[in-house]
């Protein structure tokens, strides 16, 4: 978002992928859907949640379409959508998102102008450090 670029995103959780694109411009950001990071402790690493491990690629291969789709200029996008697969029910669903009015990084009156540190945030230099 602070560079001006689209992001391709991708997450995953045990057996359910999403994937959607992030346009600056275009449609909502990262910070419309999650407006400030989760505590440490809601964000589980997969060592510590799980994931199946044929969903990292299933959803990599549906951001690198993505990816080739913003390159090309064709087809429809993931940009204002959200793409949730369901691997246990093989359900895939898309969702409809919208941009925040009061998003603090895109609406009309941002506060985000720089990322902060995620490693202090995450207090991830005391755990590499341990
Ligand atoms: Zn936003």
């Amino acid at each position: 978002m602070l560079a001006k670029k689209p992001n391709v995103h991708g997450s995953i959780f045990q057996f359910e992928g999403q994937a959607t694109v992030l346009y600056p411009g275009k449609g909502p950001c990262y910070r419309c859907l999650y407006p400030e990071p989760p505590p440490p402790e809601m964000a589980p690493s997969c060592q510590e949640a799980g994931v199946l491990g044929v969903l990292p690629g299933l959803i990599g291969v549906i951001q690198a379409l993505e990816a080739i789709k913003l390159i090309l200029g064709k087809g429809d996008t993931l940009i204002g959508r959200l793409l949730c697969f369901n691997t246990l029910t093989m359900e895939i669903n898309t969702l409809k998102l919208k941009a925040d009015a009061s998003c603090p990084m895109c609406g009309e009156k941002p506060t985000i102008h720089q990322l902060i540190d995620y490693e202090e945030f995450c207090n991830l230099r005391a755990v590499h450090a341990a």
